[in-house]
This record gives C-alpha cells, structure tokens and sequence, in this order.
C-alpha cells in the first residue's frame, strides 16, 4: 500500500468523540470514510456533512455494534456503496464505573455488550470481509495498565480487545492485514468528562508528564499512523497513547 486513495474505512462510533475525530483525520488522509453510530444520527450526519464539505467521501451508516445482525447490514452497505472495505477502527464504547463489589448485572452485561462482544461482531465480520492488505485498529485503553479502582469491568473488556487483538492478528497470516490496537488516557470527550468535578478532571490530566488531557485529534493521529502507509509493519501491538501516564 503507498497511497489511502480509493480506500475505504469504516470507523465504529464516530458520531461523535474520538471516532468523530478518526472519521475526520482518516477522510483528510483520503479515505472514504463509513460513520457508523447507534444514536446520534445529527451529530454523524453533521460529521459526513464536514468530510464532505471539505472533498472527502463518506457514508453514514447507523448500527448498534452489540447486534451482529446489524453489524452485517453495515458492512453490506459499505460494499455496496464503495465496493469492499480495507480498515476497520473499532471505536464504539462505553464507559460506566464502579467497585466490584458495588456492580449490578446490567453495569457488567451492558459493558459486555458493546465493548467487547460489539468488537467481536465487526472483527468477525471483517475477518471474512475485509480486503487483502487491510488494517484493523481497536481501541483499548490505559485503565489496563494503570488499574484505577471503579475501572474493573470496563477495564477488563478492553483487556479482553487487547488479547483479540493479539490473536486476530496471528489468524489473519498470509492476507496483509494488521490488527493492532490504540489505548488512549484521560482523552477530553463526554465518556471521559461526564459525572467528574473540574477538581478531579484537573487531578487526571496531570497524572502523566505532558500534563494535559488528550484530545481527539491526538488519538486520531495514532489511528492515522496505523491505518495509512508508515503503519505498515506494525502488526499484534497496543500503542498506548497517553502522554506517557503508564
Ligand atoms: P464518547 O464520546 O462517549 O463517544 C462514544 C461513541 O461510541 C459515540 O459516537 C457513540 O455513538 C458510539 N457508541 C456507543 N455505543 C454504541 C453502540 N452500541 N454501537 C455503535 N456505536 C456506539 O466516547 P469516546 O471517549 O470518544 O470513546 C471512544 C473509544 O475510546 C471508546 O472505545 C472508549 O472506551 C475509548 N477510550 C476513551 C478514553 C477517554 O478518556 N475518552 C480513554 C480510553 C479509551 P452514539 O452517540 O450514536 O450512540
């Protein structure tokens, strides 16, 4: 691969966030870009309404990322509308707190759901689907490394997309497609600043050396470097792009 022209990526969970931003960077970088979301539909039509304002193509295309049926939907839509798929950024997530001790089902089923068998649907799909010399990029995050208290259950479903991750790269063998993941730290979006007060927002953001929250666009730069042509040799890591916190 030398170029990402006539590449098309599909970005999970980009109405919004970093995936907005991924969308974004990897439309600037010249892929047609699919801007998947669950609710939001405003907020990921005003994302394609961006990318295509600025030349760029995109296609939206709404999928709750927990039903694998409508994960197969997307990527027909995809295929239809552009003709095969060659990276796929697993983005969607949430994130919901509490001590082990103190979570009810529904904190761990719903979690359970989305984080990691939502992965799972997309990575089985473009496992079959994608095409030769593709990319997949999963987003982990630093909570598996720092292991922060209330963190359990959704640290150990990103843990669970890290070994994926790992495993999925090793099967995909003799194809050309990488599959690494990005494992971002305190980034400012509503996932990270909802429910916390600016005292503790402020304590976060100077854990690591940088001190300062990342942006988006920062870990959209890291998705950018793995999908396009410099990323090419890096297959099975987790870059975790922190600032340097852990
Ligand atoms: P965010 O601002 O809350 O945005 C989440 C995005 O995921 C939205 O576009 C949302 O779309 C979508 N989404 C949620 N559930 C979905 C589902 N079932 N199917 C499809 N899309 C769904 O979150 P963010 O901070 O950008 O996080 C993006 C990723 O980075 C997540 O995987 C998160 O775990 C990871 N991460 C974030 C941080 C951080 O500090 N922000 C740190 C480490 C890792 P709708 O609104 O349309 O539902």
């Amino acid at each position: 691969m030398t170029n990402n022209s006539n590449r098309v990526a599909i970005v999970t969970g980009a109405s919004r966030g970093i995936g907005a931003a991924i969308a974004e960077r990897l439309a600037k970088d010249g892929f047609t870009v699919v801007v998947n979301y669950a609710g939001s539909e405003a907020a990921a039509a005003e994302v394609v309404r961006g990318i295509e304002e600025k030349g760029g193509k995109a296609l939206i295309a709404k999928a709750d990322v927990s039903d694998a049926e409508a994960v197969g939907h997307m990527f027909d839509a995809a295929e239809a509308a552009f003709g095969g798929v060659d990276v796929l950024v697993n983005n969607a997530g949430i994130m919901q707190l509490a001590r082990i001790a103190e979570a009810d089902d529904a904190h761990f089923d719903r979690q359970i759901a989305i984080n990691l068998k939502g992965t799972f649907n997309t990575l089985r799909e473009a496992g079959k689907r994608l095409r030769d010399g593709g990319r997949i990029i999963n987003l982990s995050t630093s909570v598996v490394g720092l292991k922060l208290e209330t963190y359990g259950v959704y640290a150990a479903t990103k843990a669970a997309v890290e070994a994926l991750t790992g495993i999925m790269s090793k099967e995909l063998r003799g194809r050309s497609i990488t599959v690494n993941a990005v494992a971002p730290g305190p980034t400012a979006t509503d996932l990270f600043l909802n429910g916390k007060s600016d005292e503790l927002i402020d304590r976060m953001a100077r854990m690591n050396p940088l001190e300062r929250l990342g942006t988006p666009e920062d870990i959209a730069a890291a998705v950018s470097f793995l999908a396009g042509p410099d990323g090419g040799w890096i297959n099975g890591q987790v870059l975790r792009a922190n600032g340097g916190v852990i």
